[in-house]
């Protein structure tokens, strides 16, 4: 007896692909490839190296930007929030990496710096998100104090970011664009607003360089839009086997808290997969679950280890079989929606113990 717990398959072509058809979509801009938080599960450097069509790539935290270089990464890395330590921009220098700026404390620091390389820097504007971003009153402040500085390289980027790009009805998109023209339009200088929503959604936000991050992991990025639709690949698929199937009558219950209630006589499908693995412990009765060619539902409480799933009384499955969690034929956004979350955090919940291919 051999059985496969949890491992996810990457789909190194299918990233590619799925590169390509953005490219497609915004011929003429730069592409900043966005890899943070373990390039959204799917492995950091893995990633990385299957894209040298990158023109850079975008990570949240210094950590990952030198997992990158350790790993022989020379491209250009964005630290997407910017240096959290006055010590950081000396790293910064030695290293190649490029950041953000979007406070006084970080502005300070990269003036009063003493590095012998200019740093690359990108303006990070608020208009209208309220996360990162100086203000648009700041602006011209912060535009002459970083052009003026020897410690910054004259190839400043001025972006935003997008809070409702993934809702083409929604009017704020067109309503920050605005805001970042009227600061930015009149300058030279390299411009970049659009996430993977304003890539797909919204054509006129592309500018010099965009940000895709869930695109290339083949995940729609617009509400009411397929992956498929548009034409991205699934580069995760998340799969585990069988490791019981119980025969349960009508009134029985399964799980804990007894909050699956057996209709009908059926089968009960033991899978080992659970919110150990990252399988979201919030996905409801009824989450679709792929098995021997048909979808079938989870029954009751998913468990740190292992989920169950109702086979139907005719069920011809047995201990082993492979069961897909989410990929090519199951949406991962399908099962988001299920479990009330966004394929984002479910992709980026894998866990340790899950076995990559
Ligand atoms: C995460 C992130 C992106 C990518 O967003 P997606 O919605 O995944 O395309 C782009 N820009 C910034 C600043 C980010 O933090």
């Amino acid at each position: 007896m051999s059985i496969r717990t949890a491992t996810v398959h990457i789909d190194l072509n299918a990233l590619v692909d799925n590169y390509g058809i953005i490219k497609s979509m915004a011929p003429y801009s730069k592409v900043l490839a966005v890899l943070k938080a373990n390039g959204y599960g799917h492995g950091l450097v893995r990633i990385a190296k299957a894209l040298p069509q990158a023109d850079a790539f975008g990570v949240a935290r210094i950590e990952e930007a030198l997992e990158l270089r350790t790993a022989g990464v020379i491209k250009p890395i964005v630290l997407l929030e910017g240096v959290f330590d006055d010590a950081d921009i000396a790293i910064l220098a030695a290293n190649n990496l490029q950041t953000i700026v979007h406070t006084n404390e970080q502005l300070n620091a990269i003036l009063s710096a003493d590095i012998d390389r200019p740093l690359k820097v990108w303006l990070k504007i608020d208009t209208g998100m309220h996360r990162l971003g100086i203000a648009p009153s700041q602006f011209n402040e912060f535009y002459s104090a970083l052009s003026k500085s020897d410690n910054v390289h004259d190839d400043l980027v001025l972006m935003s970011h997008f809070s409702c790009a993934d809702d083409l009805n929604n009017q704020t998109t067109s309503q920050q664009f605005a805001i970042f023209e009227q600061l930015t339009q009149q300058l030279s200088n390299p411009r970049s607003i659009a996430n993977s929503a304003g890539i797909c959604g919204w054509q006129q936000s592309h500018c010099d360089w965009i940000r895709p991050g869930l695109m290339l992991y083949g995940v729609s990025p617009l509400i009411g839009k397929s992956s498929q639709n548009i034409g991205l690949k699934p580069v995760m698929t998340l799969q585990s086997s069988v490791i019981a199937i119980q025969q349960v009558k009508k009134g029985e219950t399964v799980g804990y808290g007894a909050a699956w209630q057996c209709q009908e006589n059926t089968f009960i499908g033991v899978i080992a997969i659970g919110y150990g693995d990252g399988y979201p412990r919030h996905a409801s009765n009824g989450t679709p679950v792929l098995l021997n060619g048909r979808r079938v539902p989870l029954a009751g409480r998913v468990s740190m280890d292992m989920i169950t799933v109702d086979l139907g009384a005719d069920c011809q499955d047995k201990i082993g079989d492979i069961a897909t969690l989410w990929g090519a034929e199951l949406p991962v956004e399908e099962v988001a929606t299920y479990a009330t979350t966004i394929p984002y955090e479910l992709l980026c919940n894998i866990t340790r113990r899950v076995k990559y291919i």
